[in-house]
């Protein structure tokens, strides 16, 4: 799986950066394609100045494009932490975003960090049972294909984006358990996007199997 670069917004207000993003994009999905990386995650994007119907209609536009130009990489968006403007952080501004781009190939990357800060309730038990109610509701189950596993600096809804290592954070060891148990959540790839060295990521996913209950 590869990221696309982060200076790239797929909602930009402006042309030039725009069409950078399109262009960017365009070549990272190619790139994906000759090297056979599986999946591609981009930023749902930041609306700015222009406001977020229009930076919706903008970002579904880009996806759309860069979903046709895609051969085998199957393109991912990720949720954003609630943050100004943001496109979609939460499940029903996704299911709007996706709804948008009218393309079944486009699929989720949830990033645990993201909806915490978004005020999703991942610290508790009943929390992540009813995010992966409404994924199911909202018919995102099967859009979902990632996970970016990451605890969180900041407190739930604090909409600031700042990565912990796990356990580090204010997700806490009852969440942790719930979603790497969820049925749906718990079932797809998960990767940390940690600040901790090699050493710690390994004894992050460790913890993080330990939790593991099936
Ligand atoms: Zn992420």
């Amino acid at each position: 799986m590869a990221h696309l670069s982060y200076v790239g917004n797929v909602a930009s207000w402006d042309p030039t950066t725009l069409g950078r993003t399109r262009e960017l994009l365009r070549e990272t999905v190619h790139a994906c394609d000759t090297l056979g990386v599986d999946l591609l995650v981009v930023h749902a994007g930041a609306a700015g100045p222009q406001g977020r119907g229009a930076a919706l209609r903008t970002a579904a536009e880009t996806f759309r494009l860069a979903v046709h130009q895609a051969e085998e990489v199957r393109l991912l968006v990720e949720l954003m932490a609630g943050t100004s403007g943001a496109v979609a952080s939460l499940p029903h501004e996704a299911e709007e975003l996706l709804a948008e781009v009218g393309d079944d190939q486009l699929g989720l990357c949830l990033d645990t960090a993201h909806l915490f800060a978004a005020g999703v309730a991942l610290h508790d038990p009943a929390g992540v049972a009813a995010l992966s109610d409404e994924l199911r509701g909202r018919a995102l189950a099967p859009r979902l294909a990632l996970v970016h596993a990451n605890d969180s600096v900041f407190e739930r809804g604090a909409r600031r984006d700042r990565h912990a290592d796990i356990g580090d954070g204010l997700i806490g060891t009852d969440g942790w358990r719930a979603l790497v148990n969820d049925p749906l959540i718990g079932s797809v790839p998960w990767m940390l996007e940690t600040p901790g060295d090699v050493d710690r990521q390994r004894a992050d996913i460790a913890l993080l199997r330990s939790l593991r209950e099936r």
